[in-house]
């Protein structure tokens, strides 16, 4: 057997078999295409005018809504459609293909995928892209380059510099025709990324010589804090940085999600009882289920009697940065953060990944990461002091950075203000309709540009899913995943639901605005009609 199945791949057993299938292969004599090889070029036929033209079309199709956002296949169906297609998705056989076939490829990757770029994809935290900052995904592309010094990467190691510049304002409030205050930054790899940055960052502050001496070296044990809403990466960032998750204490949140202050001085106050050493505090800005705003400005407080680092994970939350009216309401005291994550790739629909790392002190993430490494970063060189690359703790790096540059010049401060205000202006709106019919029912009020409610069936309407018994609450949960496949077999909306058991909730479902440029009033409405189309006898 040639072909390796997905079935296949994904369990142990089988993989032993196709290893001893891919050496008989391998044995067997080279089989060049007929239209030979199209690594790095040039190409017989038109290969690359038609890959193009069939990127641009698809992403025109699927920010119009005249395609569907999803057409659901299993696994086993969408094998089918590839072998179909002559290009099963199997390496096992080992066989090239010609560009013929690679276009075909491409064609049902992109018919079977997800359009996350539809204005009715209200999945995920990433959500539509901005066709500038596609156009600059695909000129990072084209270029290859690597941002770690500016001998390669001279425009966008400059394009990096004034984003974090702008950001940095952004999140001190400098107002215009003041100088940027002190601050250092970086584009990485995503928001789970740029928040590890910010233990980094807090854990160099507290020992200095961390770097050598590691973990072990200061002789007391060190730890974090953030609230039980907080996002997972905070967890896998105390794994990975050696702190260990249970050195990140999760400080309780109130029924909205915001973390408790007075809990925050407990766990503190528990923890140098003990002896040990608090160092860092991550505050979140926008929380991924309910979308809440943690007391920025009573943290800080907190933060500056203990002598700690004060980080805000504003991955998803950043945006309202963008608005100075919503910033007033939401972020009040964000200055006083230390550091802060910001994601473009969530509300500013930059392209995945587009994350950022900003901090106050200038010169130290090279300090609390820098190696020196001699063949790379020669201080003698020409223009090496504006080399980025000893900041992280990568090596090779995508100059992210350019893909909000080029959207930023496009957008304009103004631009961004209303784009963001929108999302804001939609996410009420929905509660508005939800609280207005007795179909739905929301779980908490909206801080964030995430909407949580449940949908009643007819059958639940007299279920308050705030104080309902055992019983209707296991029946009312059982609602949403039925639904959910409803509406992807239907091609409707894409939305999510999710149980949030340290709330005690039940699986609700959560509509969230990444930004929302393609959605009216009008949509909304039919979003919500579709739930009762579909979901009313449930
Ligand atoms: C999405 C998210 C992250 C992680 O960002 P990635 O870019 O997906 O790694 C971190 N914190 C919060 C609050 C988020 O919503």
């Amino acid at each position: 057997m040639a072909v390796t199945t997905f079935e296949e791949a994904t369990s142990p057993k089988a993989v032993q078999t196709n290893g001893k299938a891919a050496a008989a292969n391998a044995s067997g004599a080279a089989v060049v295409p007929a239209d030979g090889y199209t690594l790095g070029g040039p190409h017989k036929n038109d290969f690359f005018e038609r890959a193009t033209n069939l990127l641009s079309d698809y992403h025109k199709n699927s920010y119009d809504g005249s395609k569907p956002v999803i057409a659901l296949r299993s696994p086993k169906e969408i094998e089918n459609e590839f072998v179909k297609a002559g290009v099963p998705l199997s390496l096992t056989d080992g066989a090239p293909v010609d560009e013929a076939a690679i276009l075909t490829a491409m064609e049902k990757t992109l018919e079977l995928g997800v359009r996350m770029n539809h204005p009715l994809f209200l999945n995920q935290l990433t959500a539509g892209i901005n066709s500038i900052g596609l156009a600059g995904e695909w000129l990072i592309g084209a270029t290859n380059t690597n941002a770690h010094t500016y001998e390669v990467a001279p425009v966008f190691t400059m394009c990096e510099r004034f984003c974090i510049d702008k950001a940095a304002r952004m999140w001190l409030g400098t107002p215009a025709g003041i100088a940027t205050p002190s601050h250092d930054g970086l584009f990485t790899p995503g928001g789970s990324f740029s928040n590890m940055y910010g233990f980094l960052m807090a854990r160099f502050k507290a020992i200095p010589d961390i770097k050598t001496k590691g973990m072990f070296g200061c002789g007391r044990q060190l730890v974090a804090f953030c609230s039980a809403d907080a996002h997972y990466s905070s967890n896998k960032s105390a794994q990975v940085v050696g702190l260990g998750s249970d050195n990140l204490r999760k400080v309780k949140v109130n029924k909205n999600g915001e973390m408790c202050v007075e809990s925050l001085k407990a766990e503190i106050a528990k923890a140098v009882e003990r002896n040990e050493l608090p160092f860092l505090v991550v505050a979140t800005a926008g929380s991924t289920v309910l979308g809440a705003f943690d007391p920025i400005d009573a943290i800080a407080d907190v933060c500056k009697e203990h002598k700690m680092w004060m980080h805000v994970d504003a991955a998803w939350g950043g945006g309202t940065l963008l608005s100075p009216k919503l910033r007033g309401e939401l972020m009040k005291g964000v200055e006083r953060a230390d550091s802060l994550t910001w994601n473009p790739h969530k509300m500013m629909n930059v392209p995945l990944s587009c994350s950022m790392f900003i901090c106050k002190y200038e010169g130290m993430l090279k300090e609390c990461n820098g190696t020196s490494a001699s063949y790379l970063f020669q201080p003698d060189k020409l223009y090496s002091k504006y080399d980025v690359g000893d900041k992280t703790i990568q090596c090779g790096r995508k100059p992210d950075a350019y893909k909000l540059w080029l959207v930023w010049k496009n957008t304009g401060d103004a631009g961004w203000r209303s784009h963001i205000e929108h999302a804001y202006h939609l996410t009420r709106y929905t509660q508005k309709k939800i609280e207005a019919s007795s179909n739905f029912v929301m779980v908490i009020d909206n801080q964030c540009t995430n909407v949580c409610f449940w949908y009643l069936p007819k059958s639940m309407r007299h279920i308050n899913p705030h104080t309902a018994t055992e019983e209707e609450l296991r029946k009312l949960g059982a609602v949403a995943p039925k639904l959910k496949a409803r509406l992807q077999q239907a091609g409707g909306a894409m939305i999510g639901f999710q149980p949030l058991p340290s709330h005690n909730i039940v699986n609700f479902w959560r509509v969230v605005f990444a930004g929302a440029d393609g959605l009216t009033e009008k949509i909304v409405d039919e979003i919500l009609e579709s739930f009762e189309t579909l979901g009313h006898d449930l």
